[in-house]
């Protein structure tokens, strides 16, 4: 397939991992923030293909596993105290431990939550359902916003009334920056996610260049763009550079996409969020604008505060920021498998755990 098997070959890539180990002579720390690109370098087992010089450090990059056990526990609590709503979510949600209990749990229990394949299946249940309240849990990164971002603004001009969105997105560079800040970890450079940057633009990342000295590439999600984007990385780490590069360029550009940007600016405005294991980070979430309070589940029905504890022994706080790899938790593989997951890092296709467990010390590069 066209765009596709070209960055699947064996013989490019083998080519640009050998040029890495020619010109790696110092150890770096690189830090890729997308779960897509966690499951790439599992699955063709780059992390242990590169010279020793080389550590991938796997980010926090899915949008599952960010979501905040307190945010699960105050749905599932909404739930069960409100008879009239159908709850409306993606399937990777389902899954996802709150504290003691998850969705799927309490839809075995009779709760009437729903999957959901996009937010306008979403709209389409509240039309279908004029006796009930549809809340859309709507979670995410800059690639999902958008389209959520368009659901409201339909359901607006379709005049629907018991429609509304508990937006949980999160952004991408603040979380880059508070890592960064945090001190915790050290981060020569960063992979950077295609999908998430076709919507910013890669001039989002400028301010890590501009404020913490640290180059970025956004990379495409087939082996070769991995490597190739590790490569272009350690090529700058070595020459000394800080710039924002795209290697992805079939489909970013620096700008973004400006309909999407501007969508998602008419509906929400940033705020400060709880991620997973990591806390609040300032401006690094999305709450639907005043314009559009009517759709605002937050301002329509009361939430209780839930709980926010991970599950007992769940180190996804410690993987998320990189801190260990997943088989350092003492969980990993006995008892939590995707099978029957203890944290959310093992749910979700994109979760780093799940990852780890699926593709173990693959080499296929
Ligand atoms: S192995 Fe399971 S319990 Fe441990 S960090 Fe990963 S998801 Fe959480």
């Amino acid at each position: 397939m066209k765009y596709i098997d070209e960055f699947r070959k064996k013989g490019p890539a083998k080519g640009i991992l050998k040029k890495i180990h020619e010109i790696s002579t110092r150890p770096v720390n690189i830090m890729e923030i997308c779960g897509t690109h966690t499951h790439t370098i599992s699955r063709y087992g780059i992390r242990y293909a590169l010279p020793e010089t080389v550590r991938l450090i796997s980010g926090p990059g899915c949008p599952v596993c960010v979501t905040s056990a307190g945010d699960i526990n105050r749905i599932i609590e909404f739930s069960k105290s409100e008879k009239d709503v159908i709850i409306a979510t993606f399937g990777d949600m389902m899954t996802v431990p709150g504290t003691d209990s998850s969705f799927q749990e309490e839809k075995a229990r009779g709760g009437d939550i729903r999957v959901v394949y996009s937010p306008l299946n979403a709209l389409g249940m509240a039309s279908e359902n004029p006796g009930k309240e549809v809340v859309l849990v709507a979670v995410g990164f800059e690639t999902t916003a958008p389209t959520v971002a368009a659901t409201i603004v339909k359901a607006e001009e379709e005049g629907l009334e018991n429609f509304s969105v508990l937006a949980l997105h999160k952004l991408t560079p603040p979380a880059m920056r508070a890592l960064m800040d945090s001190g915790e970890i050290e981060v020569n450079g960063f992979i950077c996610p295609g999908h998430v940057t076709t919507i910013i633009g890669a001039g989002s990342y400028s301010f890590l260049a501009e404020e913490y000295n640290s180059p970025a590439v956004v990379a495409g999600f087939e082996p070769f763009d991995a490597l190739h984007g590790i490569y272009m990385l350690v090529k700058q780490l070595e020459e000394g550079k800080s710039d924002i590069e795209i290697q992805y360029k079939r489909v970013v550009t620096w700008e973004g996409n400006r309909l999407a940007q501007r969508i998602m600016g008419e509906v929400f405005e940033e705020c400060a969020t709880s991620w997973r294991g990591i806390g609040e980070i300032p401006m690094s979430g999305l709450r639907i604008k005043k314009d559009f309070a009517r759709f605002d589940a937050e301002e329509r029905f009361e939430f209780k505060e839930g709980l926010d504890r991970e599950p007992e022994g769940c180190a996804c706080g410690s993987v998320l920021k990189g801190l260990i790899k997943p088989d350092e938790c003492s969980l990993f593989a006995d008892p939590c498998t995707p099978e029957s997951p203890v944290g959310p890092c093992m749910v979700s296709n994109e979760g780093t755990c799940a990852a780890y467990y699926k593709y173990g010390r693959l080499h296929t590069i």
